[in-house]
């Protein structure tokens, strides 16, 4: 059969990217070297944006269903300031294991009429005349397949073989300068997500599914193996004190950051195949969910006869790195773990202001542009008195790093 969109990954990227295609009519094949449910090393936070558009997918209330937290409030809490406060806007942070996301967003595609092969590998692009015609690969017993499209997607993550079989070029690339660490945690009393910035290192944690929290932890390269077995513990103070970890530490230094232009003849890319950026932010599955959308109306459109398939996927590129510029400034410098210039006054100035807080919240939830933060910091610096916030609250117990 030949369809008319191939997509490889199944993941947050691919399978909302085959959601939305079927929905809209076309002949979809997803395929994933993966079976699902199945875990993937990451944690969990999906930012606002991404929450708003599983609701508009229909896919938040099973999520909600099945125990996932909401979470509306978070603590920021740096050497200079505590900023404690609630995200703007109706959605909070979603943070739903990945077992439970990825095998939902599956099974959704698969209900919309897309066809999915598990456990299928995909080795190699099919070309005709200059232009991406197809897939080929194997399943796990070895069985080798190929099918053809007119389209094939790479979702299939920041290793992608589409990818780089397709030449797909690469920009604004930063090298890893962090190295990650996260585990879960059982008897951990919290009531939002909580973030602690230090000079040597960034450590979260965060309610999720199943009564556990997971404790993410981000240093400077240098410092990794330090941290990763352990160090991991003492990354978080007194924080973790009277906790259990609920399983190993899962570590990783594999955090490359950049851009792939993301089409050609055949070919697009989405998710972090597209463009990758370190964890430390939390943005990847929001990205990813956001391509998905972008991505399936430009092939919906293309496809369809509704502007020249190359236009619209010219539009996806603008669009994608004109929303993400911002938020990849801020996160490859915190994950560089530079000089914190703007901290030490930045953050007591918003602090003064529930507004400024919430501003501060929204940008790192990705719904507020970061330049409101100045106007922010400004109005928080004129005021004084009661509304201050005490700082340094937390390091005692925590470490100023
Ligand atoms: C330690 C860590 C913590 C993180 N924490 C967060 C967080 O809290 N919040 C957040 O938003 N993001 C987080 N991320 C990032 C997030 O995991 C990714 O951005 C997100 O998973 C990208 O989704 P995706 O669908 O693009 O790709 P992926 O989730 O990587 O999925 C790609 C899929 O493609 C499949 N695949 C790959 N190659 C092939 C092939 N050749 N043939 C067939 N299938 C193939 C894989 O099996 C996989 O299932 C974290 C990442 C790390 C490393």
């Amino acid at each position: 059969m030949v369809y008319d969109v191939i997509v490889v990954g199944t993941r947050p990227a691919g399978a909302a990217t085959a959601l939305l295609l079927a929905r809209a009519g076309l002949r979809v094949l997803a395929v994933d070297r993966a079976r699902f449910p199945s875990d993937t090393l990451s944690t969990h936070q999906i930012q606002p944006p991404g929450v708003a558009l599983l609701r508009r997918w229909g896919l938040l209330e099973a999520l909600l269903a099945a125990g996932t937290p909401m979470i509306r409030t978070a603590r920021f809490d740096h050497p200079a300031a505590v900023l404690h406060g609630a995200y703007p806007g109706p959605d909070g942070v979603l943070s739903p294991r990945r077992t439970l996301l990825d095998a939902l967003l599956v099974d959704a595609a698969r209900a919309a009429g897309a066809e999915v092969w598990e456990g299928f590998a995909v080795t190699d692009l099919l070309w005709t005349d200059g232009r991406v015609t197809g897939v080929e690969g194997a399943f796990r017993r070895g069985a080798p397949a190929s099918a053809s499209a007119a389209v094939v997607v790479g979702a299939d993550g920041k290793r992608s073989t589409v990818a780089r079989r397709a030449g797909a070029r690469s920009y604004r690339v930063r090298p890893p300068t962090s190295g990650a660490c996260y585990a879960y945690v059982e008897g951990l009393e919290l009531t939002g997500g909580e973030v602690y910035p230090r000079a040597d290192r960034l450590a979260s944690v965060w309610p999720t599914n199943d009564n556990l929290a997971v404790a993410f932890l981000s240093v400077p390269r240098a410092r990794f193996d330090d941290v990763r077995g352990r160090g991991f513990r003492a990354g978080f103070g007194e924080r973790l004190a009277g906790t259990r970890l609920a399983g190993p530490v899962r570590a990783t230094v594999d955090l490359p950051n950049g851009y792939r232009v993301p089409f050609g003849p055949g070919w697009a890319l989405a998710g972090d195949a597209g463009l990758v950026m370190d964890p430390i932010t939390g943005q990847g599955i929001g990205n990813a969910l956001r391509d998905a959308d972008a991505l399936a109306a430009a092939l919906v459109s293309g496809l369809g006869g509704g502007r020249p398939l190359r236009a619209a996927l010219a539009a996806y590129q603008r669009r994608r790195d004109r929303e993400r510029r911002a938020m990849y400034r801020i996160t490859t410098s915190m994950a560089a773990f530079g000089p914190d210039r703007a901290g030490r006054w930045l953050y007591p100035a918003l602090a003064r202001d529930p507004a400024g807080v919430t501003c501060f919240l929204g940008v790192l939830a990705g719904l507020t542009p970061p330049n409101r933060l100045w106007p922010a910091a400004l109005r928080g610096l004129r005021l004084t008195g009661p509304r201050a916030q005490p700082l340094n609250t937390a390091d005692e117990r925590f470490g100023a790093g």
